[in-house]
Parts: C-alpha cells; sequence; structure tokens
C-alpha cells in the first residue's frame, strides 16, 4: 500500500477518523436514540460485507488512521467478525493505528476474544444506568445481567473498555457518581454525553436534555476535576477525578461545541457519507463504488465529498424547536 497522505477539509482540518455505521438495526430500543417501532433499511440496500471492506481500505489508503465500528449495534450485524478479521489487516500492515468499536454490549460476551485476537485493543460500552429495572426502562429491550457478563468476558480477553452514558435529566443524574465510582473502581474510563436532536423518537427531547455544564458543576461539589489534555481521537475532553484515579470524559456538542477540532466522517452501511453528525449534506459512495472494479472513481467522490466538509452543526433543544436538527437517527450514522 502507498504511504498515505492524509486528507484535507476547506477547514485545514485533517480526516484521519472514518465511523462506520454497519447496520442501522439494533437489539435495543434506547428511548433517546429510537422510536419503539422503528422501520429500518430493507437488506437489499445493505453493502455487502466486502463492499463496506473496500470502502474502508480506500479510506485507510488515502490518510484514515482510526476506525471505529458503530451502528445501530454493529454486533448484531450477519458475520461482521468477517469484516473486523478482514479490516485488521489493516492493523498488522500498520496503515491503521486503531481498529476500534461501540457497541450497547448484549453480545460482546460472544465476540470479546475474537476481537482481541484481531488487534482491537480498546472498545466503548454504552450503558447509561447500573440499575437493571431502569436499564430495561431506558433500552426498552435490553437485559443488564448480560452487558455485565460481555464486560467481563471483555476485560477477560485484555480489551480496555470504556463506558459511555447519555446524561438524562431526571433518569440518570444523581446516578453519575455511582456510575463513576464503579467504572473507575474496575479501571475503566468513562464518558458522558449529551443528548443530540437526531431523528424523531417517542418523547420530548427538552424532558431529557441536561447541560453537562450543570452535571460537571453538580460533580465538582463532590470531587474534584482536573482538565487533562488526554485524548482518544474522539471529541471528549477529559478530567481525572481525584477522588478516584479515573479518567472523565465530556462529549458535549450542546454546551460547548468542537467542531473546531473534527477529524472524522461517517459512513452507513448503505455506502452513504456523512460529513457532519449535525448536518444533512451527505455523499452517495455507493453509486461509485459499484459503478467501476477500480476504485479511482471512489477515490475522487471522497476527495470531493472532503471537500464540502463544513464547518459545524447547529444543534438546539428548547421548547420552541420540536424538531430534530437533523431527520435521521443517531443509528444511521453512529455515535
Ligand atoms: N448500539 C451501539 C451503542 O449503543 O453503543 C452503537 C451505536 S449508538 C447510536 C452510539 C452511541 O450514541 C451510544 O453511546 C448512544 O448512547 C449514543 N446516542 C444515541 N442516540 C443519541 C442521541 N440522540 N444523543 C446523544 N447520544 C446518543
Ligand atoms: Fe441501539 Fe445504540 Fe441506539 Fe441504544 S443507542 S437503540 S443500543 S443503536
Amino acid at each position: 500500500m502507498p504511504i498515505p497522505t492524509s486528507m484535507i477539509d476547506p477547514f485545514g482540518r485533517s480526516v484521519s477518523y472514518l465511523r462506520v455505521s454497519v447496520t442501522d438495526r439494533c437489539d435495543f430500543r434506547c428511548t433517546y436514540c429510537m422510536a419503539e417501532d422503528m422501520t429500518f433499511l430493507p437488506k437489499k440496500d445493505l453493502l455487502s460485507l466486502e463492499e463496506l471492506d473496500r470502502l474502508c481500505t480506500v479510506f485507510v489508503e488515502k490518510g484514515v488512521r482510526r476506525l471505529r465500528l458503530t451502528g445501530g449495534e454493529p454486533l448484531v450485524r450477519k458475520n461482521i467478525m468477517h469484516l473486523v478479521r478482514q479490516l485488521s489487516r489493516h492493523l498488522a500492515s500498520g496503515a491503521l493505528e486503531e481498529l476500534t468499536l461501540t457497541t450497547n454490549g448484549s453480545q460482546l460476551y460472544r465476540f470479546a476474544d475474537e476481537l482481541a485476537d484481531c488487534g482491537v485493543r480498546r472498545i466503548n460500552v454504552s450503558m447509561d444506568t447500573l440499575d437493571p429495572d431502569k436499564f430495561r426502562a431506558i433500552t426498552r429491550w435490553g437485559d443488564l445481567s448480560r452487558v455485565m457478563e460481555s464486560i467481563e468476558a471483555a476485560e477477560r480477553a485484555g480489551l480496555k473498555i470504556k463506558i459511555n452514558a447519555v446524561a438524562l435529566k431526571g433518569f440518570n443524574d444523581t446516578e453519575i457518581p455511582s456510575m463513576i465510582e464503579w467504572a473507575h473502581g474496575r479501571g475503566m474510563d468513562m464518558t458522558v454525553i449529551e443528548t443530540m436532536p437526531m431523528g424523531e423518537i417517542d418523547a420530548d427531547r427538552t424532558d431529557q436534555y441536561l447541560p453537562l455544564s450543570q452535571l460537571r458543576a453538580e460533580l465538582e461539589r463532590r470531587y474534584t476535576l482536573t482538565d487533562i489534555p488526554f485524548k482518544t481521537g474522539g471529541p471528549a475532553r477529559y478530567v481525572e477525578v481525584a477522588e478516584t484515579g479515573g479518567r472523565l470524559g465530556f462529549i458535549t456538542p450542546m454546551t460547548h461545541n468542537f467542531c473546531e477540532s473534527c477529524n472524522r466522517v461517517r459512513l452507513t452501511c448503505t455506502g452513504t457519507l456523512y460529513m457532519c453528525l449535525g448536518q444533512d449534506d451527505a455523499a452517495d459512495l455507493r453509486h461509485s463504488l459499484r459503478a467501476s472494479e477500480g476504485n479511482e472513481l471512489l477515490s475522487n467522490a471522497i476527495d470531493e465529498a472532503i471537500g464540502r466538509k463544513p464547518k459545524g452543526h447547529d444543534f438546539v433543544i428548547d421548547r420552541r424547536t420540536k424538531r430534530p436538527a437533523v431527520s435521521r437517527h443517531m443509528s444511521v450514522t453512529g455515535g
């Protein structure tokens, strides 16, 4: 493979991180993410695993150094480990620095060993509460004991785990301290995320939205938080919690826009490339992928898309703005 040169967008940001939503389907229905009765894409519209591999490989050749598989739930896609195994060759060659995934943990117990064997070193597990009944309520369909089993399996496999929790007013705000202590006590980092207005859900987002500036102020009454320069390639800003010795990340798309340092683009399971999570503009790479056996058309289409990467999003959640900022759900482009 030729030495990758990185892709640079019109604002001088180098695009080195690709997130791939390998399926829009999921075995949970988290209330802030999906409506209970979701219509998913017809299976025939999905790219095959071979096509996803080809697309990801072109991105790696063009300078992507980090690849995150997400969804929907990535581990419900049939034969997903075949794709992970294929992509791991880019880790072995040194072209890719990191191959990772974000999962709800429902199936991870089955795949943890194989993921580690493929060179995956760390994973994000999404979990918004440690209470089994609340867990069932927020995911509608989830079983916390399965997720715990998965976390244990991942630990045994030597995977580094980060817990992602969406901060939800009146749901887990008072529980966040005990989640931090639990995660840090097990040597796991934790990140809290603000809800983003993506896709129609059954609830009113204004009722759920908890600004992390407020959560941080509350945590500071209990803990000593020190800003640290730690970075994982994503948008989280980290602090160290003196009392636990662990790291806590804040992802604050609403209260503190992080677009100026954005290094990412997002690919859907149908080959649509979104240059920004919070904007509708997208490029249809499936067409270029299928139009020719060589990768030149595809590479040109990617360059053209990166040339249109917008400066940032304009998410708003307030009582007057009832409609989501973008109509697609988070499960289409992945978190
Ligand atoms: N199913 C996997 C999971 O839950 O980890 C991967 C996909 S999920 C869409 C990725 C992340 O996005 C999860 O941590 C989830 O909590 C978060 N998420 C989903 N909808 C969101 C929203 N509207 N605002 C903020 N985060 C959201
Ligand atoms: Fe599924 Fe993840 Fe969305 Fe929950 S957040 S419904 S687990 S895709």
